[in-house]
């Protein structure tokens, strides 16, 4: 992880936000290169759910809406996470991400540690309750530690524990709800009647315009509708660099089928699509993975959900989740709106509340898992470098197109032209600063999966290098064809 930190500073994928003010906690910004990449991803998903599919159309709403959506949804009195304040340190966590654990020594307890979610919590546990022993100066066997949430304290246990930030016991909070909707007020008069919130997922936009979608188009059941943008969630303890952030984008579909219809099936075959989609990215995988959740840990309105994961250098996670929500949401909306939401079905002269199939996944979760899986170091010609293994189709830049030396204007003039004619069809890079090896090595970083050289044979015979990046092979290639190849390369 920390190379790919360090990589995305380096080369401009992305930054701390506000970060000449120090930073603010749970917020980015997609540098040059990084912009280029989260668009590709961006519009591969539009291409591929929206554009190549008869059954689904796009819609891009307003981040505010009418507060009675998130009362409506749910989002409003529901959409909370549990979370212990340290009273010294005013710092703040998600109960369920804050473990302790008694520590005894040969069946007598000597105190508490806490620890939060980590991928090796337990080791680190386990030697925070060997500090505990020693700066007790306790002889004796340590009993396993058995670590538990600090949802699950009571409130003797719960003065004992230590905080995290300080050490110090007895200054938590018993865990209260928080709700991680950002607010904000329209209009001039900042008051409770103003009051409004940014949304925290694109879905109720969705569901919100459900009539508009069926009276304006000539969607017939099952069709699906989606959506590309922004949420904003006020997470306790935003961390893993981008991937649980406070401002984030999401891809989410709705997929509309008649109450009536096999769900199931079409729950699986929407794993199955979405699965195949992150493959076709190029993404590894051995990094992939399916969680199914289990029945019982349900939200009341679910039939199922299964998410798409990622081996992440900090642990599997989810990128995507793909829910059966049956009609709960326009069932909601239906009622607290007073406005019928019903599909009258032409084919069989009813009408109804379809059910939805929501797959649902996060860009920037999604741009993180495509830097982890392509980033590589290897050796060249006895030279460490880094490489991005992009698929083409992702890649910032398609082609880097270099004069093999800047001091010769035949050789500029050629290569600009090169540059500009290419640049009519792709992101491209022209670069005639350093040594040859040592611009290569630059667009290795970033992923370019082609780089053109122009060199004195290019004056003569009108042919260039084509070097490729992942190999390193270079083979010649007439300027005339150059369009041609690269777009059966790249396509
Ligand atoms: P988690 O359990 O990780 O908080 P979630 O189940 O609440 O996620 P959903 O509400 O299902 O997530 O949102 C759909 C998708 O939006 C997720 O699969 C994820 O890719 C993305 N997402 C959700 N929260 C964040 C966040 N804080 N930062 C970045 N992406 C997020």
């Amino acid at each position: 992880m920390d190379s790919i930190l360090s990589l995305c500073r380096r080369r401009g994928f992305i930054f701390q936000s506000s970060e000449i003010y120090g930073g603010v906690a749970g917020f980015f910004d997609y540098g040059p290169i990084g912009c280029e990449l989260k668009r590709n991803i961006k519009d591969l998903w539009w291409r591929d759910v929206v554009r190549r599919r008869e059954d689904i159309v796009g819609i891009d709403c307003s981040t505010i809406m009418h507060p009675q959506v998130w009362k409506a949804s749910g989002h409003a009195d529901g959409f909370a996470d549990p979370m212990v304040d340290c009273r010294e340190s005013k710092m703040r966590y998600r109960a369920d991400q804050l473990y302790f654990a008694p520590v005894s020594v040969d069946g007598k307890m000597i105190g508490y540690i806490s620890q939060l979610e980590d991928v090796g919590m337990q080791t680190l546990a386990e030697e925070s309750a060997q500090r505990l022993k020693a700066k007790r100066k306790i002889q004796g066997k340590m009993d396993p530690i058995q670590l538990r949430t600090i949802a699950e304290a009571n409130a003797e246990e719960l003065a004992q524990i230590p905080s995290p930030t300080t050490g110090n016991p007895g200054t938590l909070t018993a865990p209260r709800q928080f709700n991680l909707m950002f607010t904000t007020h329209i209009g001039a008069v900042a008051d409770a009647a103003s009051m409004a919130y940014l949304r925290p997922e694109t879905a109720q936009g969705i569901f919100v315009n459900f009539k508009n979608i069926v009276d304006s188009t000539r969607v017939k059941l099952p069709f699906g509708i989606a959506q590309i943008g922004r949420a904003y969630r006020n997470e306790i303890t935003p961390r893993n660099f981008t991937f649980r952030s406070r401002e984030f984008e999401q891809m989410e579909l709705e997929y509309f089928i008649a109450p009536d219809a096999d769900w199931q099936s079409f729950h699986r075959e929407w794993v199955e699509t979405r699965l195949h989609w992150y493959l076709s990215l190029g993404i590894r995988r051995e990094l992939l993975g399916q969680e199914v959740h289990a029945m019982e840990k349900l939200a009341h309105y679910a039939r199922a959900c299964t998410d798409i994961t990622f081996a992440y250098p900090f642990g599997i996670q989810e990128i995507e989740g793909i829910a059966a929500r049956g009609n709960f949401d326009l069932t909601c909306h239906q009622q607290c709106s007073g406005k019928s939401l019903e599909f009258f079905d032409e084919d069989t002269q009813q009408r109804y509340l379809p059910h939805v199939i929501e797959p649902s996944a996060g860009v920037d979760r999604v741009f993180l898992a495509v830097l982890c899986s392509a980033y590589d170091e290897d050796e060249l010609n006895g030279e460490r470098r880094t490489v991005l293994r992009l698929s083409p189709q992702l890649a910032p830049i398609k082609a880097g197109i270099f004069p093999l030396q800047k001091n010769k204007p035949e050789l500029v003039q050629l290569s600009r032209s090169i540059f500009e004619n290419l640049q009519r069809h792709w992101n491209v890079h022209w670069d005639a600063t350093g040594a040859i090896g040592r611009r290569y090595r630059r667009m290795d970083e970033v992923g370019t999966p082609y780089a053109i050289t122009v060199d004195f044979d290019s004056l003569e015979n009108g042919t260039v290098t084509l070097r490729e990046r992942d190999s390193a092979e270079q083979s010649r290639v007439a300027i005339a064809e150059l369009v041609d190849a690269l777009r059966e390369k790249l396509d």
